[in-house]
């Protein structure tokens, strides 16, 4: 006798003997064949204006959806529906009628809980048509439960395939169309699997022109570039002036300050290595101790310490922070003035 608890998310007991595994399997088996509720009659007649709206929205040109007079000529001597639009003529809306609550359909999903069968995914859906469908025809489906699949193990768990079957009919009782639609309902499982280890930061790319600003940052300075000839302040960094074309420049430490000048907050897509939604800022940083009237203003990107979005705003103040991103990488972080996420200084 053997008793285990079908997956941590449910903390349904249930009992894995083979003569319980049997007795279910059985009684499962016995829904196979029933229809789960009394034939569902379509709210409206097979109609142009839904043919129309349909394949306006799915770009279908076929003229033989809506030219009366070219559709006469065709093969089909007027007007058809899209055989795709076959569910849709039964479709209720949300305001429509709700199934009994208590047949078939509802009971085997009981039965299935019980066994701790509580998750659902659906897995695949066939049509087969037998006629086109033409403005006027009044549909009516009926539904049936048509195969219940063993037990199966799949990525998602174990469980049981169900198939529903919607047979639709004309006015005359002939069946225009099917649909067989598959779910599976499965025990999920016990436990997701370990969380792979977050990769580290992908690291810039450092070259001679700009390793001496990725050492200021380990050696806590945060820095830009002044032209040793004309004194135009730069960043990002570079080996020649832009304004005066010089090789020559000194480090210009940087206010731990300055303006949020804007931000994106990016949700897609996401590498691994950072936690989303992740906002990233191009902050104005304030002027240097040794400021000239005519300095640029030196703008640089960085992300949000803890990568808090609270209260992020163009205009915005922050103070920035320097951080670890690995044993060996150092970057600029902002903290927005009056946060208390630490580092204001
Ligand atoms: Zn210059």
């Amino acid at each position: 006798m053997t008793s285990t608890t079908a997956g941590t998310d449910t903390g349904i007991v249930v009992d894995e003997t083979p003569e319980a595994k049997a007795a279910f399997y059985t009684e499962l088996q016995s829904y196979v064949g029933l229809e789960i509720g009394p034939p569902e009659p379509a709210p409206d007649l097979v109609n142009a204006p839904m043919i129309r709206h349909l394949v306006e929205t799915v770009g279908d040109k076929n003229p033989v959806y809506t030219d009366a007079d070219l559709a006469a000529h065709s093969v089909h001597g007027g007007i058809v529906a899209p055989p795709t639009m076959l569910q849709s003529w039964v479709m209720v809306g949300i305001e429509g009628p709700k199934r009994d609550g208590d047949g078939p359909y509802e009971r085997m999903n009981q039965l299935l809980f019980s066994r701790g069968f509580t998750s659902v995914v659906g897995t695949n859906s066939d049509q087969v048509y037998h006629r086109y469908l033409r403005p006027g025809d009044r549909l009516t489906m009926r539904t049936v439960i048509d195969t219940i699949s063993d037990e199966k193990t799949t990525g998602l768990g174990t469980g049981h395939f169900v198939t529903t079957r919607q047979d639709y009919y004309d006015a005359d009782d002939q069946l225009v169309g099917q649909m067989m639609f598959r779910i599976f309902r499965f025990r999920p499982k016990a436990k997701a699997p370990a969380a792979k280890p977050k990769p580290p930061r992908p690291r810039p790319a450092t070259t001679f022109d700009n390793k001496w600003w990725f050492d200021g940052l380990n050696a806590g300075r945060l820095l830009a570039q002044r032209c040793a000839d004309c004194a135009a302040l730069r960043f990002p960094t570079g080996p020649m002036c832009p304004s005066c074309h010089s090789l020559s420049w000194v480090e210009v430490d940087m206010p731990m300050s300055g303006t949020i000048h804007s931000f994106v907050i990016t949700h897609y897509p996401q590498i691994p290595s950072f936690d989303y939604p992740l906002p990233i800022l191009l902050v104005d940083l304030d002027p240097p101790a040794d400021a000239r009237p005519d300095d640029a203003t030196v703008r640089m990107i960085m992300n949000v310490k803890d990568n808090s979005s609270d209260g992020l705003e163009v205009g915005a103040r922050v103070n920035v922070v320097i951080e670890a991103t690995d044993p060996d990488m150092k970057l600029p972080f902002a903290v927005l003035e009056g946060s208390n996420t630490g580092g204001a200084r």
